[in-house]
């Protein structure tokens, strides 16, 4: 079967798309291709499956590009769908691969050799007041993810303040986190874009997770980092997922208030009664979801109440059985 790739341009920038397929309910993530007189930098290359390879092999001989081309890929963040063929490439290519040090010790928290999520991230869930028939599933879950990520690549670290060469331009790597821990964005400051991976999404509320060993904080330092984003003056943001759009600075804001808005729900959830994390999560989300799914519902609803916990506004009891559930409470 020939493939036809799904390629767009937006040619006074000088930034090429390419839509990546991966698995619903995103469907596919922005990889961007920019052409400079160094050579060829791919941003994002998205999961490594049989059907991306193709894609890619597609979108290469669509745009004239031969693997000797292709000098850098830069990564945003760990995230599968975005780092996942990042070792694929730099085995045809040689090309470094760039990625901040922070991330790259994510990419190693959840696929490294000495990975302990498959174990504690049901421990987590189950303290949680998860029941066994969602975290039993969850060991494969994860595992199922591997595929996606191998080979992994020889990363070049990138530091926050930095300026990456792409498309014969620099670009300042701006670090943040919330959605993923060492999660880079790069600015032209001349034109004002901004390749924002999943920092920054239109329509969509990037998810923030509580992942066990990570970020203790991970919904303060999203919101602190819409706030470090939303004052660079931007004309134009490439996401990770959707469209390029304009409302940059707009879009932090209303994603700062979508978050205060659900601490101040659950707030109000425990006011009836104390819950747990479990609990908040299906009153949030329901309990219809896939695993996948499941597990992203379940992380950011702990990451919203370890954030009203942090911030004096509700308390965690601690279980008092060995099997016990932590539950929520109320302060008055
Ligand atoms: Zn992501
Ligand atoms: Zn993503």
């Amino acid at each position: 079967m020939k493939m036809t790739p799904d390629i767009q341009a937006w040619e006074e920038e000088d930034i090429t798309r390419i839509r990546i397929s991966m698995a619903p309910p995103l469907r596919w993530v922005n990889s961007y291709v920019l052409r400079g007189p160094e050579g060829i930098t791919i941003v994002d290359p998205g999961p490594h499956t049989e059907t991306t390879e193709a894609e890619w092999t597609a979108a290469w001989r669509e745009l004239g590009i031969v693997p000797q081309d292709i000098v850098a890929v830069v990564l945003t963040h760990h995230h599968p769908d975005h780092y996942g063929l990042a070792g694929y490439i730099q085995s045809l290519t040689g090309a470094p691969v760039y990625m901040s040090h922070r991330a790259h010790e994510e990419t190693l928290r959840m696929w490294g050799k000495d990975s302990v999520m498959g174990e504690e991230l049901p421990r987590l869930y189950r303290l949680h007041g998860m029941p066994s028939l969602w975290s039993d599933q969850l060991e494969e879950h994860l595992d199922g993810f591997i595929p996606q990520v191998t080979p992994s690549p020889q990363i070049t670290y990138v530091t926050e303040g930095s300026y990456v060469l792409m498309g014969g331009r620099k670009w300042r790597a701006i670090e943040s986190a919330g959605h993923a821990p060492g999660h880079l964005s790069f600015y032209d400051i001349e034109r004002g874009l901004m390749l924002c991976g999943d920092a920054v999404l239109p329509q969509i509320s990037p998810n923030v997770s509580l992942l066990p060993g990570s970020d203790p904080q991970p919904l303060r330092s999203f919101l602190d980092s819409l706030v470090k984003l939303g004052a660079y003056d931007v004309r134009l943001a490439f996401p990770g997922h959707r469209n390029p759009f304009s409302h940059f600075a707009e879009r932090t804001k209303a994603l700062i208030s979508h978050h205060e808005e659900r601490l101040s729900h659950i707030e109000s959830l425990l006011q009836i009664s104390p819950q747990s994390g479990f609990e908040v999560c299906t009153a949030l989300f329901g309990n219809e979801l896939g695993i996948h799914q499941m597990r992203f519902a379940m992380s950011e609803a702990l990451a919203h109440l370890v954030h009203l916990v942090d911030q004096g506004r509700i308390a965690a009891e601690a279980p008092i059985a060995e099997d016990g559930v932590v539950l929520f409470t109320p302060l008055k």
